[in-house]
């Protein structure tokens, strides 16, 4: 572990150290250390010719976009009139574009169910000078209604005999798009030529998009396990096959690393992915807390791999990785430094960023007081080696008396699928 470490540090004098202490120790315990000796002479022949070893050099996109963003965020609270430059209908979007960049922060969604019908509404934090209650039309939508509510939201309200099923997502911090589901399914009323018509137009970010969904565990590893012998393996199975299917059903390209619930080698998760070509790689997980703090922890989490440190990640990090650093090898330590490109680090991080926040809305029409854990960086191996943009998702605390009993409701289970899958499509809008 702490050659390992000094490794994700890339601390030399320490991976040498430690070199030599598994090489003593190796001799003693009559252990093969042929490889360890090859790595430490290595480092002898560098150092002779004077050859100098450069770092690698990850810089911490989080840290350096998170400053950014709040300072400006900050400013424009300040003043926001005629924040909004222009909101417009396409297919079954509506396009909303901002002066400056904007956040979730900026949105608050409701549903309600009126004489009038079902209305899906987002109050906008902003202002435009030219809302207008009739401009917006979408196909099979009965009423779109935009007005500015109060001098600083503007109300944009979707309503129908059906109830609708809209989500929102970001574009470049400074568009935000509300989008209507399945606009066809959702009404009866319209003919068949519209669907047909309908099913053409509408844009799907994932149409032959390839993507490798792992449902963590499995088999005689349960992983993380709650009260009343609530078990992570399940959990996170379930909500697989949701994914699987919603997934399937906007035109991805699906693969499981598990189709029931058998034993899988952590490194073997990876290679399925590369074999298939993957364009993502997405590993679900629960998560677990410390006997001391279970009545405490809980919330959706998303990581995506980094060298990172924080105390918080090494912890869950910890905790997943621990069937398989034991199995650790050169080459895996190899495949670990390879498969962090800067690149790869940033669209990983996106993919985060969309679907932590698409889990959180959905989840949050159950149930309000849903936790955002927030994004991540951590190091994990189950992502090692991927060769594509790879996160894992933690749904939630198992642990935790609610959220465990919430976990195994297959209303709340498919809603974190729903949510995956809209952050799935909408990193796809964004990065084609
Ligand atoms: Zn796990």
């Amino acid at each position: 572990m702490e050659y390992l470490k000094a490794v994700l540090n890339n601390d030399k004098a320490k991976e040498i150290d430690n070199l030599k202490i598994l090489i003593s120790t190796g001799k003693k315990l009559n252990k093969n250390i042929s490889k360890y000796e090859s790595e430490l002479n290595k480092y002898n022949k560098e150092n002779k010719k004077h050859i100098k070893i450069e770092p690698i050099k990850i810089e911490e996109p989080k840290k350096i976009e998170k400053a950014k963003i709040s300072k400006k965020i900050k400013e424009d609270t300040d003043n926001y009139k005629y924040t909004i430059k222009s909101v417009e209908s396409r297919n079954n979007m509506v396009i909303i574009d901002f002066k400056s960049p904007v956040s979730k922060n900026f949105i608050k969604f409701s549903e309600e169910k009126a004489k009038s019908g079902f209305q899906d509404i987002y109050d906008i934090k902003g202002s435009f000078k030219d809302a207008h209650p009739t401009k917006l039309k979408i196909d099979g939508v009965k009423q779109i209604v935009i007005k500015q509510e109060t001098p600083t939201t503007l109300r944009i309200l979707f309503e129908d005999n059906k109830n609708l099923k809209t989500i929102y997502f970001f574009v470049n911090n400074k568009r935000l798009i509300l989008k209507v589901l399945d606009v066809e399914k959702e009404n009866k009323t319209t003919t068949n030529k519209i669907v047909k018509k309908a099913k053409k137009v509408q844009y799907r970010p994932g149409l032959n998009k390839v993507v490798v969904i792992d449902a963590g565990h499995g088999g005689k590893d349960v992983g993380a396990v709650g009260p009343n012998k609530r078990y992570e393996k399940i959990v996170v199975f379930e909500v697989t096959k949701y994914l699987e299917s919603y997934l399937k059903k906007r035109g991805y390209k699906v693969y499981l690393t598990r189709n029931k619930d058998r034993f899988i080698k952590v490194r073997n998760r990876t290679i399925l992915a590369n074999e298939k070509k993957a364009d993502i790689f997405v590993s679900v997980h629960a998560n677990a807390a410390h006997k001391s703090k279970v009545n405490k922890l809980n919330g959706i989490e998303t990581f995506f791999l980094s060298p990172a440190r924080s105390e918080r990640a090494k912890r869950v990090a910890a905790k997943e990785n621990s069937s398989d650093v034991r199995n650790m090898s050169g080459s895996t330590k190899k495949a670990f430094l390879e498969s962090l490109n800067r690149p790869r680090i940033t669209a990983s991080h996106k993919l985060s960023i969309d679907i932590q926040r698409n889990m959180l809305f959905s989840t949050r029409k159950i149930h309000k007081d849903v936790i955002d854990g927030g994004v991540r960086e951590g190091p994990f191996w189950v992502l090692v080696g991927a060769q594509m943009p790879s996160v894992l998702i933690e749904l939630g605390y198992i642990t935790h008396p609610k959220e465990s009993k919430r976990l195994y409701n297959s209303k709340y289970q498919k809603a974190l699928a729903e949510g995956i899958a809209n952050g799935i499509d909408s990193y796809f809008l964004k990065n084609p």
